[in-house]
């Protein structure tokens, strides 16, 4: 990787950084953070420094700390894991392990952040999700890895389960990334243009409708003559129309829930 910390507007923090070095450093108390406890800091940004998110990122829009779980590891060779109690497949990450992590990831904000876990037995993250954390402060996302982590870290800071989704991942990473991506993406200035959050799928409860753009003609199709007609009240209809035809065929279960809304008021 050719980025330094700085490039990217992110941080990476082990235990031997205390608090008080960061608090000197370019730290931004009323900047939205994403705090991110894993044992493979080195994945961030990751596909969060391209783009939009990665522009945001730079100019400090956004900020971005990695807490390596490695360090607060056990003896020698900072173990950070260990087999599951009653036996089985795999191996556990450990509650004195995480415990300290997350004591010392909460010791870095002056608010302590919601406390998050990736985990397939998470409530579905979804755009109202997205929208609730992009108006926070900021989230502390603990990736799993292996089996999960020890339940009594979960209990003992009531932190609440996200899932990315009904499949199983093999670490919670990529689903911390989809995750901050989809709400860093809701911050004021991130998106150059903030119409296009409104129109977009889901935030008014419906899929987006089709977009084309040149070429007018291509393998002899052709781009539906209303979008060519310069007419913004027929189109905007029009859009409408295809929106709600996609939603009540691809997804009933949000075409109802629109229909009940709309029959509510
Ligand atoms: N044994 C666990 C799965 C562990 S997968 C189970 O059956 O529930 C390893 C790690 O990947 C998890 O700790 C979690 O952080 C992450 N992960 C896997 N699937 C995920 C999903 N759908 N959403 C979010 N995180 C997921």
């Amino acid at each position: 990787m050719t980025d330094t910390p700085k490039s990217h507007g992110r941080k990476s923090i082990t235990a031997s950084l205390k608090p008080r070095d960061l608090m000197e450093d370019a730290r931004l108390a009323d900047t939205w953070t994403a705090q991110i406890l894993t044992l493979f800091p080195q994945s961030f940004p990751g596909v969060l420094g391209e783009s939009l998110t990665g522009r945001a990122l730079k100019d400090g829009l956004w900020q971005l700390e990695t807490i390596d779980l490695r360090p607060f590891g056990i003896g020698k060779h900072r173990n950070v894991d260990d087999t599951p109690a009653g036996g089985g497949a795999g191996m556990v990450l450990r509650a004195d392990v995480l415990g300290a992590a997350i004591e010392s990831a909460q010791s870095l904000v002056v608010n302590p952040l919601p406390l998050l876990y990736l985990s397939p037995r998470g409530r579905r993250f979804d755009q109202a999700m997205a929208r609730r954390f992009s108006s926070g402060p900021g989230v502390t996302l603990l990736c799993g890895r292996f089996e999960g982590v020890d339940q009594r870290v979960l209990d003992h800071y009531s932190i609440e389960e996200v899932s990315l989704g009904d499949f199983v991942l093999t670490g919670g990473e990529i689903a911390a990334q989809a995750m901050i991506d989809a709400t860093v993406r809701l911050l004021p200035g991130v998106l150059g243009n903030a119409d296009s959050t409104e129109e977009e799928s889901f935030s008014n409860g419906l899929l987006e409708h089709p977009q084309f753009t040149r070429p007018a003609e291509w393998q002899g199709r052709s781009i539906p003559d209303i979008l060519m007609s310069g007419h913004h009240g027929e189109i905007a209809k029009w859009r409408r129309a295809q929106s709600e035809a996609l939603t009540r065929k691809r997804r009933p279960d949000l075409w109802q829930a629109h229909v009940a809304r709309n029959s509510d008021s």
